[in-house]
């Protein structure tokens, strides 16, 4: 039996790795590389997958999380990538509908907006009809009272009516993860914290990498026939070419509490600020608004959002929510990212700038740049197309075909039954709406979180006072979710950072020692890895002492 995924699977990976060549290795976890690996694992290629930090930790862990058509795209004329990003929106919803659902929207037009009504409505249309009519639902026009009966926060000064749509929102970190996993199931080797350090070539051809694993301070070679750059935004760095193909753009986001925007739908709005494209989403008692787009130059491993992005979402939401009235005290958390865009010609913007891919091919390895959350498999598969072909030239080995990799379930999306799991869930002991979100986060594994809690009634409180996770879940992502510190814990596997007031940072060290024994911490590392947590919640909170 195949051990769980914990990070004594990541020790025997490496140790396989240094040990034996592999066909295809994966330079970096985020949804690309991550999606990659899966790919090729499927084709029964022997594949590993690398990254630096933990999985989702750049821009993948940090998007607006929604898995979409991208309406505003339409804009730039940008048909085909709407076309395969809403065929990618119908698999990712049967292949993994704990992780991606539909997700219902409304786009309110104002007199004097940017967008007129009749060009709304036709991109409406265009957009149902790029996703062949077979979205969820078809789009409808709702008149002004419609709109403040369906969001009674909304602005009703000038509104003219809107759209309701539907388009799907996702758990990016976690949908991350569910393909490192799957690569792994599929007998890929796994392991994060192993930073790629430079390659080994002979006669012009990359033949390995110098791997560093960051928990042991170990560095070896790992021989690969083909290396695929993963990288994101990191990839121009790390390419050498020298050539700057990405532009950097980052974007932030500001979570707040729901109560305060209402939304039983997702709003899509026009920045009165500047007429900018924005989202406010609700994510359970939560919602989040975003994004802001602006240059970036800064440093990749310390993005963060500044006091001017907090203010400018602020009040771009307070334009359309009036009642609202958020002020930086209610910021319960905020989060950015950098997009790792395709560099447009003629130096226009990055809101101008292609979401497509790119592949650069040079002897031995692969690098793909651009691309979204949404359209990744079809950029893994096409990336693994061209290591199939590459293999294919190396050692005539046969082409492999392409896997079902839009039609074999992520794990945890075994079912699409959710409401029999939560039912399960349920039986074990939890109260409905518990049991509900743990179902949304785990899908089919999520009856055993519910039997963790059901073995242990500590397990079944909360981790912190008004957050919702559970401690069950911590425990289950230390045994199967590679957990290597408790960063990734606590921000990626279980997001307690972004939906905890205070992000459970006065609780750090007592959680640490709630998985010390299955991580094999003692005292000292629970000490450092709390310390390490609370610096990296202090970088995300530094934006308050900027505050105008
Ligand atoms: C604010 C924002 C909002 C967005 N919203 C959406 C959205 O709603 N929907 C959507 O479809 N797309 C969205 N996107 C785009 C999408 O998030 C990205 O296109 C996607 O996540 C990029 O994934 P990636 O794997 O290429 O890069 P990343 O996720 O950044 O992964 C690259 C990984 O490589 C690792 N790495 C770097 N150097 C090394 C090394 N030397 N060795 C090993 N590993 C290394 C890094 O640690 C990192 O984890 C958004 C982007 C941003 C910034």
């Amino acid at each position: 039996m195949l051990p769980p995924f914990s990070a004594a699977t990541r020790t025997a990976a490496l140790a396989e790795l240094a040990e034996a060549p592999v066909d295809v290795l994966v330079l970096g976890g985020g949804i690309t590389g991550a999606g990659v690996a899966r790919d090729a694992a499927m084709r029964g290629f022997r594949t590993a997958l690398v990254e630096r930090t933990d999985f989702a930790c750049g821009t993948s862990g940090r998007s607006s999380r929604l898995i979409h058509g991208g309406l505003r795209y339409l804009e730039h004329g940008a048909f085909r990538l709407v076309h395969e990003a809403t065929a990618e929106r119908r698999i990712l919803l049967r292949i993994a509908p704990h992780l991606v659902w539909p997700q219902a929207f409304l786009f309110p037009v104002f007199a004097g907006g940017r967008l007129p009504r009749w060009q709304l409505a036709a991109g409406m249309w265009l957009y149902d009809a790029l996703a062949s009519f077979r979205n969820v639902e078809r789009h409808r026009w709702l008149s002004k009272r419609s709109m403040l009966r369906a969001e009674p926060r909304l602005r009703a000064e000038g509104l003219l009516g809107g759209a309701r749509y539907f388009d799907a929102q996702c758990d990016d970190a976690r949908l991350t993860l569910a393909n490192a996993r799957a690569a792994h199931r599929h007998g890929a080797l796994v392991a994060t914290y192993t930073e790629a350090r430079g390659f080994d070539v002979a006669a012009g051809r990359i033949r390995a990498v110098r791997l560093a694993d960051r928990v042991t301070g170990d560095e070896f070679l790992a021989r690969a026939s083909i290396v695929v750059n993963a990288t994101g935004p990191w990839s121009d760095e790390f390419r050498g070419d020298g050539e700057r193909l990405l532009l950097l753009s980052k974007g932030a986001h500001v979570v707040v509490p729901r109560t305060r925007l209402g939304l039983s739908h997702a709003v899509t709005l026009l920045s009165p600020l500047d007429g900018r494209v924005m989202f406010a989403l609700p994510w359970g008692d939560l919602s989040y608004v975003g994004t802001t787009e602006t240059g970036f130059e800064g440093s990749l491993d310390s993005v963060s959002a500044s006091a001017d992005d907090v203010v400018y979402l602020l009040r771009s939401a307070n334009a359309i929510f009036p009642d609202a009235r958020l002020q930086p005290d209610d910021v319960i958390a905020t989060w950015a990212g950098v997009r790792p865009l395709m560099r447009p010609p003629n130096g226009r913007s990055a809101g101008a700038a292609s979401r497509e891919h790119l592949i650069i091919e040079r002897p031995g390895m692969i690098s793909v740049v651009g691309g979204k959350l949404t359209t990744y498999r079809r950029m893994a598969r096409d990336v693994v197309d061209h290591a199939a072909a590459a293999l294919h030239a190396f050692d005539g080995r046969a082409l492999a075909s392409r896997p079902p990799t839009d039609r074999e379930p992520l794990p945890g999306g075994e079912t699409a039954d959710l409401d029999a799991i939560a039912l399960e869930t349920e039986q074990e002991g939890l109260a409905a709406p518990v049991a509900r979100r743990l179902v949304r986060r785990y899908g089919s594994e999520a009856p055993a979180i519910a039997r963790l809690a059901a073995a242990d009634p500590a397990m079944a409180q909360p981790v912190a006072p008004g957050g919702s996770a559970l401690r069950a879940e911590l425990l289950h992502a230390a045994q199967r979710e590679m957990v290597v510190t408790l960063c990734d814990l606590l921000v990626r596997r279980t997001h307690v950072f972004y939906e905890t007031p205070g992000h459970a940072a006065g609780q750090a060290l007592a959680l640490a020692v709630l998985v010390a024994p299955e991580l094999g911490w003692d005292q000292a590392r629970c000490r450092r890895e709390a310390e390490a947590y609370r610096a990296y919640v202090a970088a995300e909170e530094a934006f308050r002492e900027h505050l105008p």
